[in-house]
């Protein structure tokens, strides 16, 4: 016999008490090895790392699959923010509109400038900005608003349009966590005037450190963006306006380009698996005691997480930590309880929605390549905490 007894004894244990992480970007990269490796052998062969041919590419391919006109690289999804905001011309004093449910670096990108971030609390249902809260915060000085499409589900943006243009306000989609997701017969990015995206290794299409990307119809804008990414110059040692250092390393655009070729497989992969988990938590009765995602018709969720939500989070968590089931917490604090924002002078309570999903959330593992048998380790992990 080719495999010893003791082996299967201890694979059968292993399951028994589950051992498997958060994300496993290993198990992503096995299967495109080759694919990557040529593609990073054939940069180092060209020795061109600043943009140039491979972002190139990488951009006009980005454009087709969000389908829009203009794509621009750049360093992080947190520059493509501040691009963003410097394209438009958010200057010290204005106030920018967002969501206080959301990575950092949302609020960080308008703080940087000098202007103010002005939260609205999110609909408890879908974590995005509640666009019933948005009209009464609009003023004079409200320069933006910058909705985040949260855990990769599309915030309500007919709604949202509508009063922008109201207000002849520009909105700049925070697209970090939801490439791919379908809004109506539109991929996010390409719904307001200027979309956002990160490469950041656990996004759903990551790269092999960061890198980040804009999406845009308006050829004017595009054409600004571009000039900020490298230092506001259009031709060497000429500078037009103050701008960045943030491009796109053309390693990670040849990285990219070889993910993207996957990138429909693997969300198709994602909405499976979350599906699953639907069916395996509603089965298993849970969902009496917790909630689930829900993706209101016309969009197109493509879970870069899946976040339940659970009164006893905290002791939940310590028990599925026990059963060697890893999660996460998306987010632990609203930013506008963070020491940080603290100049801005909110308080507990003034946005309730946020605050008590951030004491209630809980994110499971949801990654392409994770198995039914794991998903089933992680349901009857949670159904072990109910029982008792
Ligand atoms: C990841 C993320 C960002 C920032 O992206 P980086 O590439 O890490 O700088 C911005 N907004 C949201 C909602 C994110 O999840």
């Amino acid at each position: 016999m080719a495999t010893k007894p003791g082996k299967a004894v201890l694979i059968s244990e292993a399951r028994a008490n589950a051992h498997f992480p958060f994300l496993d970007l290993r198990a992503q990269f096995a299967p495109i090895r080759s694919e990557t490796l040529a593609a990073v052998e054939a940069v180092l062969e060209s020795q061109h790392f600043i943009l140039g041919p491979e972002v190139e590419r990488f951009e006009s391919e980005m454009a087709t699959f969000v389908n829009c006109k203009h794509a621009i690289g750049c360093a992080s999804g947190s520059d493509a923010l501040l691009l963003a905001l410097m394209a438009l011309d958010v200057m010290p004093g204005d106030d920018v509109i967002t969501t206080p449910f959301t990575f950092v670096a949302t609020a960080g990108a308008i703080a940087r400038l000098g202007a103010r971030p002005v939260f609205v609390d999110i609909d408890p249902e879908t974590y995005n900005l509640d666009v019933q809260k948005l009209a009464r915060t609009i003023t004079r000085k409200t320069r933006a608003v910058i909705p985040v499409h949260l855990f990769g589900l599309p915030a309500d943006m007919s709604a949202l349009k509508k009063i922008a243009e109201e207000h002849n306000l520009p909105i700049i989609e925070d697209a970090a966590q939801a490439i791919g997701a379908r809004y109506g017969d539109r991929l996010v990015g390409t719904i307001g005037n200027v979309g956002c995206f990160s490469f950041f290794p656990s996004k759903n299409l990551g790269g092999a450190g960061d890198g980040g990307l804009l999406t845009t119809n308006d050829p004017q804008l595009a054409q600004r963006l571009r000039l900020l990414r490298i230092h506001g110059s259009s031709k060497k040692y000429h500078y037009d306006v103050i701008g960045v250092n943030s491009r796109l390393d053309a390693l990670q655009a040849a990285i990219l380009r070889v993910k993207l070729r996957h990138l429909d497989e693997w969300t198709e992969a994602r909405r499976r698996n979350a599906s699953r988990y639907q069916r395996l938590l509603r089965n298993a009765g849970l969902t009496e005691y917790i909630s689930t995602p829900i993706e209101p018709p016309g969009t197109g969720h493509v879970y870069n997480q899946f976040v339940i939500r659970a009164a006893q989070r905290d002791e939940l968590r310590e028990h599925l930590k026990n059963e060697g089931i890893p999660t996460e917490i998306y987010y632990p604090s609203p930013l506008h309880l963070q020491p940080a924002f603290a100049y801005l002078g909110y308080r507990r309570g003034d946005f309730p929605e946020s605050e008590k999903a951030s004491a209630e959330v809980l994110a499971l593992p949801i990654y392409p390549e994770l198995t039914e048998e794991q998903q089933v380790a992680v349901v009857q992990a949670i159904a072990g905490f109910y029982s008792n």
